[in-house]
């Protein structure tokens, strides 16, 4: 009998397994996949991301894996303006000074590994159902490496198993709305060039609403990629694959790509945003990251989120413990303290994806930024300090920059 069961070991779960180690719970934390193994992602890794493995004690290790140190954010705009925010060395930055690019293989098997030396887990483990006792939830069923059934109890469990979850699926919390959905493609290259600790995110008229990215990935690799909202990707007569390709091969980016030659076939992947509110929680049981739907809308980010929503999540798994009270009503304090925390972030994210649609807006702001020091300081304040994008989605903001 566990404390806890953590349903798939990605960030959230991962995250999950060494908080609960800090809070003395004993957990085990299964994952269907054998580590390491790719998650397709954009490998970025960013403010909130960071300051949870600072506070985990993880930032030393992190910077001995392969990828990149990032210290640059480049933003590009349709009219191909684009302006540079610097995470060192600028006044406004005395709190995230740099970010990390790292292949997700080699990220996720880091935090598994750290969670592996101190928790109890399994791997090679497809959990396939949820099992009551009473009508409350005592465990999970599943399928071990061996292939054999087997059943794990414990009052508690948490779903971090991901855009698919089969826990969010059997509590009926499964949602796969268009409208709240985005989807993107990856595809690493070698040989890319101007790769250098720069994240660059271009709003390129080819990919309306969304953005190509291009992340240096470690050993002269590049991690290149687009994301759209699923309705607007099937708007499209274009697949991503095409509209890729179409960027890759304008004449912004084709000298870029000259000697360039893509490692894989471009892969995609659904990624859950956080534009609503979601249940999460519910008798016995706690949703997290993808499985809760909490990708930032605007920036595609999602690994931070699943950090945080870890963090919360077993905070409460622990008072649970203590006063033996695995209601709904206990758990949902967790949804409460998850939204407080990142509830207003993704509120202005939502709005920032809907003004993105506007490239008269995006050319405004990127060009304006991309000669004005003041303008490119006030964004890079904001995204260094965390302090809540809110700004960017008020009228004032663009007043500030009309005036500046
Ligand atoms: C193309 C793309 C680019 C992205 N770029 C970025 C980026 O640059 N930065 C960023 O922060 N975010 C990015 N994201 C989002 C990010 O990848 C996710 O938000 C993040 O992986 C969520 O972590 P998670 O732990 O919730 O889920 P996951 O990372 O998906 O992990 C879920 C785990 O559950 C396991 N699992 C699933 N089902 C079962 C089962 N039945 N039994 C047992 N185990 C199971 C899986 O094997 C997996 O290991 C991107 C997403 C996509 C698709």
């Amino acid at each position: 009998m566990y404390d806890v069961i953590i349903v798939g070991a990605g960030p959230a779960g991962s995250t999950a397994a060494l908080y609960a180690h800090r809070l003395g719970l004993n957990c085990i934390l299964l994952d269907k996949a054998v580590f390491p193994r790719d998650k397709i992602c954009g490998d970025a890794l960013s403010g909130k991301s960071v300051r949870l493995m600072r506070e985990l004690n993880l930032l030393e290790g992190v910077e001995e894996l392969e990828g990149s140190e990032i210290n640059r954010i480049t933003f590009g705009s349709p009219s191909h303006s684009q302006f540079d925010v610097h995470l060192k060395g600028n006044k406004n930055n005395d709190y995230i000074t740099k970010g990390y690019v790292v292949p997700r293989k080699i990220f996720d098997n880091f935090l598994f590994k750290k969670a592996d030396e101190l928790t109890e887990t399994r791997q090679g483990f497809m959990v396939n159902d949820i099992i009551y006792q009473n009508d409350n939830i005592s465990g999970v069923k599943g399928t071990n490496i061996e292939g054999k059934e087997e059943i794990l109890n414990a009052p508690v469990i948490m779903g971090c198993d991901g855009a698919n979850s089969i826990i969010a699926r059997k509590l009926g919390l499964y949602e796969m709305d268009m409208e709240n959905t985005a989807v993107a493609i990856r595809c690493y290259y070698e040989g890319v060039e101007g790769l250098s600790n720069q994240i660059e995110l271009h709003y390129v008229s080819e990919v309306k609403p969304g953005y190509f990215w291009l992340f240096p990935a470690g050993n002269g690799k590049a991690n290149i990629g687009i994301g759209l909202s699923k309705n607007d990707a099937k708007k499209e007569d274009r697949t991503l694959r095409q509209i890729m390709d179409e960027i890759v091969q304008s004449d912004y980016f084709r000298s870029r790509f000259g000697n360039a030659r893509p490692l894989e076939k471009p892969v995609g992947w659904n990624l859950p945003l956080g534009r609503i509110q979601r249940k999460n929680h519910g008798n016995g049981f706690m949703l997290l990251g993808d499985a809760a739907g909490l990708v930032d809308p605007f920036t595609g980010e999602g690994i931070g989120n699943a950090m945080v929503a870890a963090k919360h999540a077993m905070q409460v798994a622990s008072k649970a413990k203590n006063h033996k009270d695995y209601s709904e009503r206990s758990f949902s304090e967790y949804d409460q303290l998850l939204w407080d925390d990142i509830g207003g972030e993704l509120r202005t994210s939502t709005k920032l994806q809907s003004l993105a649609r506007s490239s008269f807006l995006l050319n405004f702001v990127i060009n304006r930024a991309a000669r004005n020091e003041e303008v490119q300081s006030i964004i890079s304040g904001m995204l260094s300090h965390e302090i809540p994008k809110d700004e960017l989605s008020s009228p004032m903001f663009y007043l500030k920059i009309l005036l500046s």
